[in-house]
């Protein structure tokens, strides 16, 4: 019997059925209206839900565990078919507001956070996903999944706006190619229409695939690990930095093409007594003169073993004072989630200790 095929990795224009109007009625039934399986497509002809069924699939993550924050963040544990486990977060942004006649006034603002590989081969020292390198890249399908199943089951109607941002587990520019199949997939207007401003890649600085990535033009946002102001550090908490270097990312992030509205987001992660001191601030500030850039500070999340220490918010907020005197846009990472094993990598860990 040949194989079935996973629907999630195509884009309508992939899938080979006639008329084509069905095709928008086949991606709508999923993405839209979350149906279950293909049998229950009733605007489809019977005949065809019946061959649907026997060549697709649409489903082959299976959630094994979640934990919820107090601050309303959930962190799911996937189980692929090959058994494999990925990591996806739901965090709840915003509250939703009503006036005071009890209208809804504003929704609450979700953002996504999916996992692009199993394990990582980037290794960063301060990073539980890098630690036991790279198993496998996730297919598209995999990656959109993620997705569609956390709005499916958190009944989030498919027109309501969420982020997404590409800061699970792994490094997405080392999976290129179903990452930017996955932007496509999901910006779609017969699947989830999420725009491309509304997804952010985030990179520990493969310089190469971000000038690659820049010329799909795909108008995706960026985001760089940087997390260090001198290679020698850098190098030290994260090795790719060997093979690119700073000089190398920033040249890199000037040629990538950003929305006349939008920046580079530098991810800066302190740790105690590491790069946390103001004089690492005054080197970030003269490091992204002439960049459109802000910064997000994120204190590291100690987990078991790890030989760093997380930084006092007051150092954090210092740090973040002396960027924005400077004029560069800074916010510190809300620590969402740090109840709920938050970092990438960490519910993952625990599992599989238990
Ligand atoms: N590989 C990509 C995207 C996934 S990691 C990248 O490195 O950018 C997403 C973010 O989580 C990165 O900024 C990473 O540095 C950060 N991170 C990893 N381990 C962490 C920890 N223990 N505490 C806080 N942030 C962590
Ligand atoms: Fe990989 Fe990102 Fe973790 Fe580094 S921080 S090991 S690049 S997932």
């Amino acid at each position: 019997m040949k194989e079935k095929i996973n629907l999630l990795n195509l884009l309508p224009s992939e899938l080979d059925i006639k008329p084509t109007f069905r095709v928008k009625q086949i991606f709508n039934w999923i993405y839209q209206k979350y149906a279950d399986d293909f049998l229950a497509m009733s605007s489809l002809p019977k005949n065809l839900r019946v061959e649907l069924n026997e060549k697709y699939y649409f489903s082959s993550i299976k959630c094994i565990k979640y934990e919820e924050s107090m601050d309303k963040s959930i962190k799911y544990l996937f189980e692929l078919e090959d058994k494999m486990c990925i990591e996806s977060v739901l965090l709840s942004m915003k509250e939703e507001k009503y006036d005071k006649n009890g209208k809804l006034i504003s929704h609450k603002k979700y953002t996504i956070c999916i996992s692009s590989q199993v394990g990582c081969r980037s290794g960063c020292t301060f990073c539980l996903t890098g630690k036991n390198g790279l198993k496998r890249n996730l297919s598209a399908g995999e990656i959109v999944e993620q997705v569609l199943w956390i709005k499916k089951h958190n009944k989030i109607p498919y027109e309501r706006r969420v982020n997404i941002v590409y800061m699970g587990m792994g490094e997405p520019l080392d999976n290129l190619e179903n990452v930017a199949k996955t932007v496509k997939i999901l910006s779609h207007n017969d699947t989830l229409a999420i725009s491309p401003r509304r997804q952010t890649i985030s990179t520990s600085g493969l310089a190469k695939q971000i000038i690659k990535l820049g010329k799909m033009n795909l108008g995706v946002l960026l985001a760089i690990s940087l997390h260090a102001v001198d290679d020698e550090l850098r190098t030290k908490l994260m090795p790719i930095n060997k093979a690119y270097n700073i000089a190398s990312i920033i040249d890199a992030v000037k040629k990538f093409p950003i929305d006349e509205r939008k920046r580079v987001m530098f991810e800066y992660l302190l740790i105690d007594n590491t790069n946390d001191k103001i004089e690492h601030a005054k080197m970030l500030v003269r490091l992204l003169n002439g960049i459109k850039a802000k910064v997000n500070l994120i204190l590291f999340n100690p987990h078991e073993g790890s030989i760093y220490k997380r930084p006092s918010l007051e150092n954090a907020i210092k740090f973040q004072d002396y960027l924005s005197k400077k004029g560069i846009t800074c916010t510190i990472r809300e620590s969402k989630g740090l109840d709920i094993s938050a970092a990438c990598g960490q519910l993952k860990e625990r599992n599989e200790k238990i």
